[in-house]
């Protein structure tokens, strides 16, 4: 039985170096906030890992990386109406956020906003500008939260003008950048951020673990978690010393695995060739515009995603249709190729193929070759 992975955006699994630095802490487990030796050792982990994240995303003070147990709760924590800027509380009453962010933003947080505006994507899955900008224009200040890559389509938004225009009408901008973090080159200054969130099971890191990331400390959240003041006070409970070794291994995976990233790229792109010729009336969603270089989202006329999916299981490939996040919800659709303007008789049939550190050319050469099979034994 072949045992193909292609699922990276939903978890990519541990990388070895990852795998190695958990292994290693699991010897070390202490209380961090204890001050004798063994919490010391403990502590050092964290401190590590957070030095390595600071440093990738050249954040200055350290203690702008806020570890959460993953980027749900960084995101939720950023959606808090409430922020510290200056030193001074100030309320941000009226959330602005696009049609197809994951669900940690769509429905996170219950928190009561005076206005939730919805901004909507073009049929590409991009976040239309002029709307955004009439949307801030009659609602400033606003807080403001955007993924900078789509999960099931990997489409980029246009972070720098999205930046420019909330800083214009004077708002606070946060990102969801979990998709991002590990392909697109990370700077909360240009991307003019005040945040982002990140979990590194994304990016071959363990699960469990994320992160909040501040631009400053001058602009900031307010705890969501509060009790034992871990984290600078910004996020209370006891860190979780394996995960965040890990974390900070998974950092150093990332700038090991690089070279790798032309590599994904050619294998993406000649996937989706080949499906194309195998295929021709096949739809790949947001094929004309600025993706992550790991994703293909597609739909195969006339086969359903899950009877697909269930034969790719069947000859030990792991796909995805649409967000595995977003499974069990409304009649499985996905709210993001929904919301591009795409029928329900289109969206049933989009299937999510995303590669990661360990694709080789083997396991896209036998994916095709499955594919074949199902189009001409389904279709
Ligand atoms: N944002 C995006 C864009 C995601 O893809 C995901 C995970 N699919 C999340 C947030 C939430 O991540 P987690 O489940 O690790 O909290």
């Amino acid at each position: 039985m072949i045992n193909i992975y292609l699922d990276h955006n939903s978890c990519s699994p541990l990388t070895p170096l990852v795998r190695k630095k958990m292994i290693e802490a699991m010897d070390h487990i202490a209380n961090p906030s204890s001050i004798h030796s063994h919490g010391r050792k403990a502590k050092q982990y964290i401190e590590d890992a957070r030095e390595k994240i600071a440093n990738f995303c050249n954040i200055n003070d350290k203690r702008c990386i806020i570890f959460t147990s993953e980027a749900t709760e960084a995101n939720i924590t950023a959606l808090n109406p409430f922020w510290r800027y200056n030193n001074k509380k100030i309320i941000l009453n009226k959330l602005i956020i696009s049609s197809i962010e994951h669900s940690s933003i769509l429905y996170g947080g219950n928190f009561q906003y005076n206005n939730k505006i919805i901004v909507p994507v073009d049929s590409n899955g991009v976040i239309i500008l002029d709307e955004l900008s009439k949307v801030l224009k009659n609602n400033n200040p606003s807080l403001v939260s955007i993924m900078a890559a789509n999960n099931e389509t990997g489409v980029i938004q246009p972070l720098y003008e999205i930046g420019k225009l909330v800083k214009h009408y004077n708002s606070l901008l946060h990102i969801d950048a979990t998709q991002a973090f590990d392909k697109l080159e990370i700077n909360l200054d240009r991307w003019k951020a005040d945040s982002i969130a990140i979990s590194a099971h994304k990016f071959g890191g363990p699960q469990g673990i994320g992160a909040l990331i501040l631009r400053s400390l001058n602009c900031c959240i307010y705890p969501l978690i509060t009790g034992g003041g871990q984290e600078n006070g910004y996020r209370s409970g006891t860190e979780n010393i394996i995960a965040i070794a890990g974390f900070g291994a998974a950092i150093e995976s990332i700038k090991e695995n690089k070279k790798n990233i032309e590599n994904i790229k050619y294998l993406r792109n000649q996937l989706e060739r080949s499906i194309k010729t195998l295929s021709p009336q096949i739809i790949i969603f947001s094929e004309k515009v600025n993706r992550i270089i790991n994703t293909t989202c597609f739909t195969i006329p006339n086969i359903l995603a899950e009877t697909a999916l269930i034969y790719f299981d069947l000859e030990g490939i792991s796909i995805s249709s649409g967000s595995a996040c977003s499974a069990g919800k409304k009649n499985n659709l996905s709210h993001v190729l929904t919301a591009m303007g795409y029928n329900s008789k289109i969206v049933k049939n989009a299937l999510r193929i995303s590669l990661g550190w360990n694709t080789t050319k083997n396991d896209i050469k036998k994916l095709l070759s499955v594919y074949s099979k199902i189009i001409n034994e389904l279709q």
